[in-house]
């Protein structure tokens, strides 16, 4: 049995015993290769889940609408996994409520090229699960041409990344894809909408877009799981994952490890340390 229809045929169980109350996965992928996301309430609709690992978007983000339902379960690769643990860390979903059935992922092509944020992925398996569904994936190498990218932009000063920085979001036209797509992006009210005070003008300018996008680095410092669901989105092609890479490796070298992989961990910047070498206050 291929790992499709083990897929398929556990979620048909867990619908027609009433274990859950929805199955959350892929479609078939399409032409482009990447799969929509399906949201299976009946044994007859699960039989088009596929267990691709193509689909562009991060699944923990729709079982955020969904949490008052009652018991759903998900398919979760290694980065739909940890943004659910950062969810359970931060009590937004319960783990009762949930049932995971993980894969192992070979990442999201499209166009026949690995997503920039799959070509680099350091956790493509699930590390909380219920049950996986077929064998883990091997962890790949990463690709050379944006660990290369990477390593340059290390190399370049405070004011040459500022300038490169300010280029690239200046063509942000602040249509906020990249926090609606993001699962680990959910206050109620976004500091952007808010009006009393308003934080942020309305247009989209270099000023305004640099407010957004620094005080959203912060707020996912720590939190951010590396899936590239926001740089898939952005309409005008921002490299958002170059900036998400950054953040990541600075929380990685100061408070150790990466964003949703331990649960018993509180998220980084969630933890205040008396002895905090706070090297960076002058
Ligand atoms: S980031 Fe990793 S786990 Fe997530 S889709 Fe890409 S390869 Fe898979
Ligand atoms: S998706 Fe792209 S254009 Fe839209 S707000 Fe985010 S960075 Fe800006
Ligand atoms: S900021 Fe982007 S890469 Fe990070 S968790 Fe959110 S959608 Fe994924």
């Amino acid at each position: 049995m291929d790992r499709s229809e083990k897929l398929r045929q556990r979620a048909r169980e867990l619908l027609e015993k009433g274990e859950v109350v929805m199955v959350i996965g892929s479609g078939p992928p399409s032409d482009s290769g990447i799969s929509p996301v399906l949201f299976a309430t009946t044994p007859e609709q699960a039989e088009n889940l596929t267990a691709s690992t193509s689909c562009a978007q991060n699944l923990a983000n729709y079982l955020l609408k969904v949490r008052d339902r009652g018991k759903v379960a998900v398919v979760a690769r290694g980065c739909d996994a940890r943004s659910i643990t950062v969810l359970l860390q931060e009590n937004q979903l319960k783990r009762e409520n949930l049932y995971i059935l993980g894969i192992g992922c070979e990442g999201i092509v499209e166009n026949g090229r690995k997503s920039v944020a799959c070509a680099v992925c350091r956790h493509p398996n699930p590390l909380i699960y219920d049950e996986m569904i077929g064998e883990p994936a091997a962890v790949a190498e990463p690709d050379p041409e944006v660990s290369r990218a990477d390593a340059e932009w290390e190399q370049l000063s405070p004011d040459e990344r500022w300038e490169r920085l300010s280029a690239e979001l200046d063509r942000c036209i602040r249509c906020y894809a990249c926090r609606q797509v993001c699962p680990n992006c959910y206050c109620p009210v976004c500091f952007v909408d808010a009006s009393m005070p308003q934080l942020v003008g309305r247009t989209h300018n270099l000023s305004d877009n640099m407010v957004y996008h620094i005080i959203r680095a912060l707020h996912m410092a720590g939190r951010c799981v590396e899936c590239g669901a926001c740089h898939r989105a952005c309409p005008v092609g921002i490299d958002l994952m170059r900036f998400n890479r950054r953040v990541a490796k600075t929380v990685r070298e100061r408070f150790g490890g990466d964003a949703g992989t331990d649960l018993s961990q509180p998220p980084a910047l969630t933890v205040f340390k008396p002895d905090d070498p706070q090297e960076f206050i002058r």
